[in-house]
C-alpha cells in the first residue's frame, strides 16, 4: 500500500540546443540560402525577441524570430583576413 506514486524525481535534460546560434549585434552570419541579391552574409542589426538582419550585399533589412533565425543562419561568417 503506497500512495507514493510521486517519488520519481528524474531530472529530464531539457531539448539538446548545444546547436543553437546566438545573435550579436554587429556580427555577420552566413545563410543557409543565398540572398536574391546573390549575397549570402547578413549582419544582425538588432536582437530581442525578432532578430533584425542587414544583407551585406544589398542592405536590404529583414526580422526574423529566433526561431527562423536558427534554421536559416548556418554560422557565423569568418571575417576575410
Ligand atoms: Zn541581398
Amino acid at each position: 500500500m503506497d500512495g507514493d506514486s510521486d517519488s520519481q524525481s528524474e531530472t529530464r535534460p531539457a531539448k539538446a540546443k548545444a546547436l543553437a546560434i546566438q545573435p550579436v549585434v554587429g556580427h555577420v552570419y552566413r545563410m543557409r540560402r543565398q540572398h536574391p541579391c546573390g549575397g549570402w552574409e547578413w549582419t544582425v542589426y538588432r536582437t530581442g525577441a525578432d532578430i533584425g538582419m542587414e544583407c551585406t550585399t544589398c542592405q536590404r533589412k529583414v526580422m526574423l524570430d529566433r526561431h527562423r533565425f536558427e534554421s536559416r543562419v548556418k554560422g557565423r561568417a569568418v571575417p576575410a583576413d
